[in-house]
């Protein structure tokens, strides 16, 4: 089918294949679409200087409005701001902790997590320098019981070497996120809450703050369709200011070292901090100007409409697959696994003629190449996610599709 990727992209330019995205915002294959307001952005900032402590200062105002925190940080991505927001939990203020991380000898460095919160992701804690202890069970999905983690599980793990507790934000993550804060705060504990994924509803900006986080991030390149590589942290002032201290460029001389009081109070501190262990992850004024337009353009946008226009596109596609023999589907309704609806296409391979593998395995071959959801392959199931297509790619998907089932595969 032509005209689904336009003739001459960058990418044939290039000569790489390129991919319709029907699994939703995965940075693998891309994340999302960019807003266009915010490369425009992103291309005149690219054309002269800016201080880069003057940026993330007004970004910082700008996230503290949108979420209720008192300060906020653009990062080169959420994982960046799980690394950077524990970095801050480990350091302080404290410029020659800084000038160790991640090295941590006679620092507090554990990060509690309900085992059930684990994630790959969580590598970003132990890379700043931390140990993850991790508490609870896996019984509910195991079957061997009802609860995964008791609140006084996480209390008792609580100690002298505590840095941190991180938790995992999603609409079935227990216990709930403002029992955990309570507990935290009995004992002077921050809690790091990785809500990368959780937008929209644009209300959850400032919800977790609402229940007590002490740092929340956010993924700038998936709903907010900012650039790719940004993220961003919302929550306590000390904390971001150590997260700004351990991420800027830090070549400064002292003399005249003058950071933007908003963000760093230069005054309080004794000391010039050296590059710290946030400097490989450096975000470029275009992250900053691209994300700080997109995030205007996310709130202003009609979240009512976007929905009805996932929830369209994903009946479609659940319709026209039904159809096909062998394969039986039902559209998941939003804010569950994801915070789009997804079609779940359920594939019986005697009558399809293909496995889920098989099918995944062939579309990713297809020029422009498709890829679906994969996280349930076991169950010979594939996922469709109408978030990053548009109509006609949508079209392109089920006639690969089709053209690759039957009894001739
Ligand atoms: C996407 C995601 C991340 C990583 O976000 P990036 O912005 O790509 O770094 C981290 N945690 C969760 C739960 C995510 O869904």
């Amino acid at each position: 089918m032509d005209g689904v990727v336009e003739d001459g992209s960058i990418y044939d330019e290039i000569g790489v294949p390129p991919v319709i995205n029907a699994t939703g915002t995965k940075t693998r294959i891309g994340g999302s679409r960019i807003r266009s307001e915010a490369v425009d952005a992103m291309v005149r900032a690219s054309d002269s200087f800016v201080r880069i402590s003057d940026m993330q200062a007004e970004a910082s105002a700008r996230i503290a409005e949108i979420t209720g925190a008192e300060a906020g940080y653009v990062t080169s991505g959420a994982s960046a701001g799980l690394l950077l927001g524990a970095a801050a939990t480990l350091a302080g203020r404290d410029v020659h902790r800084m000038d160790r991380l991640p090295e941590t000898s006679g620092i507090p460095d554990e990060i509690i997590m309900p085992r059930t919160h684990r994630t790959g992701y969580d590598h970003a804690f132990r890379a700043a320098g931390a140990t993850i202890v991790d508490v609870g069970t896996n019984d509910r999905h195991l079957g061997t019981g009802a609860t995964n983690v008791e609140p006084w599980e996480i209390e008792a793990a609580i100690s002298d070497e505590t840095a941190a507790i991180g938790y995992v934000q999603k609409s079935y993550t227990e216990p709930p996120l403002e029992v955990v804060t309570k507990i935290a705060h009995r004992h002077d504990v921050p809690v790091i809450v990785d809500a990368a994924a959780e937008l929209p509803p644009v209300e959850n900006f400032s919800r977790f703050i609402d229940d007590g986080a002490d740092l929340v991030v956010f993924s700038g390149g998936k709903a907010i369709r900012g650039p790719q590589t940004t993220g961003i942290v919302a929550g306590r002032r000390d904390l971001i200011e150590s997260i700004a201290l351990q991420q800027l460029d830090m070549h400064a001389a002292a003399a005249v070292w003058d950071p933007p009081s908003a963000l760093i109070d230069g005054d309080r501190l004794d000391a010039v901090p050296r590059q710290g262990i946030g400097r490989p992850m450096k975000v470029g004024k275009e992250e900053l100007a691209g994300l700080i337009v997109a995030l205007e353009s996310f709130l202003e946008e009609d979240q009512a409409e976007l929905a009805r226009e996932w929830q369209d596109r994903a009946a479609r596609i659940s319709t026209v697959l039904s159809e096909i023999d062998g394969f039986e589907t039902t559209v998941t309704s939003g804010n569950d696994v994801s915070v789009s609806p997804e079609v779940v296409v359920h594939i019986v391979p005697s009558e399809a003629g293909v496995s889920a593998t098989d099918l995944v395995r062939a579309l990713r071959r297809e020029n422009p190449r498709v890829f679906v959801g994969t996280d349930r392959l076991d169950e010979n199931i594939v996922t469709i996610n109408p978030m990053c297509l548009t109509d006609e790619e949508a079209d392109y998907v089920l006639d690969r599709i089709e053209a690759c089932v039957g009894p001739s595969h």
